[in-house]
Order: structure tokens, then C-alpha cells, then sequence
């Protein structure tokens, strides 16, 4: 496979950087939160240079991100298709981890007469720690 980075754009520390916070977290943070942990390696980084490379990474197939329709996006280091879990209290997204029903492709291509390629699901409930603080 072509490697599109290094055809268009050049791996700088920053963005290399961004990467490693993002690859070394599952809370799936907002660019803010990101920008505060890169903040503590690189000083002088501005946020508009965070969203950026945060748009380019996304481009170039090394990260993700997950619009959930709210005002801010989050960002998933794991390229990989997963599904996710939200959290309707508290905002808090997850990764479940349960094997992708492929069996369910199958059925939507034979409901559409489409050639299904993959699926994108998002649970939505109460995380566990939401559900403890309601017992008092
Ligand atoms: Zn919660
Ligand atoms: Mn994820």
C-alpha cells in the first residue's frame, strides 16, 4: 500500500507527538485535552496547529475521529474498526470490545442489494461509574 504521509506530508516531531498522546490514551479525548498533553512537550504549541495535524493525521488514515453530532469532536488513536460505547451522563467513550458482527453486513446486503464493506455502531447508556454515583 502507498504510504500516503510520506508522499504528501513530511512526519514532523509535532505531529509525531500528537500521535503518541493519542495512541497512548482510550479515553478518545477532545483536541483540548490533547492540546493541554502536548503542551507539556512542546511548549509553544498553539491550539490551531493541534487541529491541524489533528486534520491531517485524520486524512492520511492514521487516526480517527468521532463525530457523535455534539459541538466537539473526539479522537480515536485505533485505526481499527471497533465499536464504541457512549455515555449519555457524563460524555465518557469506550471501546467494546466485541468481535464486529459481520453477520450483520451480510444481511443488510441482502436487504439492499449492496456490497456492504463495514459498519459503524455506537452503544449508548449509562457508563458503570455513572450508575454507582446514583446509589447514595
Ligand atoms: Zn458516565
Ligand atoms: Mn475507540
Amino acid at each position: 500500500m502507498l504510504d500516503y504521509d510520506t508522499k504528501f506530508y513530511r512526519m514532523t516531531r509535532q505531529r509525531k507527538i500528537i500521535l503518541t498522546v493519542l495512541k497512548n490514551t482510550q479515553i478518545h479525548p477532545t483536541a483540548d485535552w490533547i492540546y493541554e498533553k502536548v503542551k507539556k512537550k512542546i511548549p509553544n504549541i498553539s491550539l490551531g496547529t493541534v487541529y491541524r495535524n489533528l486534520r491531517i493525521l485524520k486524512e492520511t488514515g492514521k487516526i480517527r475521529e468521532l463525530n457523535y453530532g455534539s459541538s466537539y469532536s473526539r479522537f480515536d488513536g485505533n485505526c481499527s474498526n471497533h465499536y464504541h460505547f457512549v455515555c449519555r451522563d457524563c460524555g465518557a467513550v469506550s471501546d467494546v470490545d466485541f468481535a464486529m458482527d459481520q453477520d450483520l453486513n451480510r444481511q443488510v446486503e441482502k436487504c439492499i442489494n449492496a456490497k456492504v464493506e463495514y459498519h459503524r455502531t455506537e452503544f449508548y447508556g449509562k457508563c458503570s461509574s455513572c450508575q454507582n454515583s446514583l446509589v447514595l
